[in-house]
C-alpha cells in the first residue's frame, strides 16, 4: 500500500491523480492534500479521502475548513503548508502537481526525505534538476517523472546501457497553431491559444503547448532527467498524441512508446512502477484504422522551442531564467497585458541579457528565477 501526499490536489494532474487513487482502493491511498486557491474543491477531496493532513493556500481558508471539514486533519496554509505535506510521516509517496517554480522547495524537500516523488511539477527539474537528483541521492529518495513523455522515456530506458543510445525523440502535438501560418500566429487570441487539439490540461501549460515552450521546458527535462547531452535530445511533431517518446540506438533502430493520450497513465506508471495493473483507461485499440504522421518542428514559427534547446546548451541557470520569463509572459497574455507573439519576445530578451551562471544552490536558483521574473515585469509594463 503506497500513502500519497498530493501537491496541487485541485489542478488537472492533481484530480486524475485521485481518479487514479480511486480505481486501486486495496493499492493506493491519501495522506495527505495540498491545494491553492479552490478551498470548495479541496474540501470535497478531503470529505471522499479523509487524509490526516491538509494544506491550503490563506490562513482564512485554513480556519474555513477546520469548520466546515466533518473531520479534524492537521490543518495547515501557505507555502510552510505545501512543505508540511510533502514532509508529512504518513506519506511515503509524493505527487509533486504544484503549477510553476512555487513547486520547487516542496519538491526537493521531499526527495532529500528519501520519499517516492512523482514530479508533475516540470519546473522542479528545468530550473534546478541537477539541485533535485544530488537532493534523492543524499536522502535516498526516488525520482519519477509524471510527464507523459518523460513517463515513456522512463519505460524505454530503464536498464538500458546508456552507451547504446543515439538519441531520444519526444513527441509533441504541435499544438493549435500547427497548420498556421506565421502571420496568423502572430496574431493569435487567448481563447484560440487555449484550445489545445488533444489534450485537456491547465491554462499555464495549454499556453505553453501553443507556442512550443511546454516542448522546449520538456526538452530540458529530459536531459537533466537521464544525463543526456543537448544534443542528444530532440523533438518530433506527432499531431496524434499516441507515441508518446522514441530511443535512437547506435545500430539505427527504434524504440516507441505508445498509450492513449491520458494523463492517468503515466501517473499511474509513476504511482505503482514498477507494477502494471488495470487501472481507470482502457488499452490502446489497434483495432481500428489510424494514421499516424511525424514531421520536424518548424523553429521560425514557434522560437520558443529554438530559445530552450539554446538554454539547454548554456546551461546553469540559463533555463531558469528562460522558465520565470515565461511564466510572467503567459500570465500576462492570459490577463491580455501581452499579445501571443510577444510570449516568445519577452522570454528571448531575458535569456540574451541576463547573463547565466552555473548552477549552485536552491537558493541561488530563485534568486535567478527572481531576477528573471522582475526583468519580465519590467518588460510588460514597458509594452502596455
Ligand atoms: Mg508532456
Amino acid at each position: 500500500m503506497r500513502h500519497l501526499a498530493l501537491l496541487g490536489s485541485t489542478g488537472s494532474i492533481g484530480t486524475s491523480t485521485l481518479e487514479v487513487v480511486r480505481s486501486h482502493p486495496e493499492r493506493l491511498s491519501v495522506a495527505a492534500l495540498a491545494a491553492g486557491r479552490s478551498r470548495d474543491l479541496l474540501r470535497a477531496q478531503c470529505e471522499s479521502f479523509k487524509p490526516r493532513c491538509v494544506s491550503v493556500g490563506s490562513k482564512d481558508d485554513a480556519d474555513w475548513l477546520r469548520s466546515s471539514l466533518s473531520y479534524q486533519p492537521e490543518l495547515h496554509w501557505g507555502e510552510e503548508g505545501l512543505l508540511a505535506c510533502a514532509l508529512y510521516s504518513g506519506a511515503d509517496t509524493v505527487v509533486a502537481a504544484v503549477v510553476g517554480s512555487a513547486g520547487l522547495a516542496s519538491t526537493e524537500a521531499a526527495l532529500r526525505a528519501g520519499r517516492r516523488v512523482c514530479v508533475a511539477n516540470k519546473e522542479s527539474l528545468v530550473v534546478g534538476g541537477a539541485l533535485m537528483h544530488d537532493a534523492a541521492l543524499a536522502g535516498g529518495g526516488e525520482l519519477l517523472p509524471v510527464d507523459s513523455e518523460h513517463a515513456a522515456l522512463h519505460q524505454l530506458l530503464s536498464n538500458r546501457d546508456p552507451a547504446t543510445i543515439r538519441e531520444v525523440r519526444i513527441t509533441a502535438s504541435g499544438g493549435p497553431f500547427l497548420d498556421w501560418p506565421l502571420a496568423r500566429i502572430q496574431t493569435a487570441t487567448i481563447a484560440e491559444a487555449l484550445n489545445h487539439p488533444t489534450w485537456k490540461m491547465g491554462p499555464k501549460i495549454t499556453i505553453d503547448s501553443a507556442t512550443l515552450m511546454n516542448k522546449g521546458l520538456e526538452v530540458i527535462e529530459a536531459s537533466v532527467l537521464f544525463g543526456l547531452a543537448p544534443d542528444q535530445v530532440t523533438v518530433t511533431v506527432h499531431p496524434q498524441s499516441q507515441v508518446h517518446a522514441m530511443v535512437g540506438f547506435h545500430d539505427g533502430s527504434y524504440q516507441l512508446q505508445v498509450c492513449a493520450n491520458d494523463m492517468k497513465l503515466p501517473i499511474q506508471y509513476c504511482l505503482l512502477y514498477p507494477d502494471k495493473y488495470p487501472g481507470p483507461v482502457a488499452p490502446y485499440s489497434w483495432d481500428q484504422a489510424r494514421a499516424w504522421t511525424f514531421e520536424a518542428p518548424d523553429l521560425e514559427r514557434f522560437p520558443c522551442l529554438g530559445l530552450a534547446f539554446q538554454a539547454l546548451k548554456e546551461g546553469g541557470t540559463a533555463p531558469a531564467l528562460l522558465n520565470a520569463a515565461n511564466e510572467v509572459a503567459v500570465a500576462a497574455f492570459l490577463q491580455g497585458n501581452l499579445g501571443f507573439w510577444d510570449i516568445q519576445a519577452c522570454n528571448r530578451e531575458i535569456l540574451n541579457h541576463i547573463p547565466a551562471a552555473p548552477l549552485a544552490s536552491l537558493a541561488q536558483v530563485l534568486d535567478a528565477d527572481r531576477a528573471a521574473r522582475r526583468h519580465a515585469e519590467g518588460w510588460v509594463q514597458a509594452r502596455t
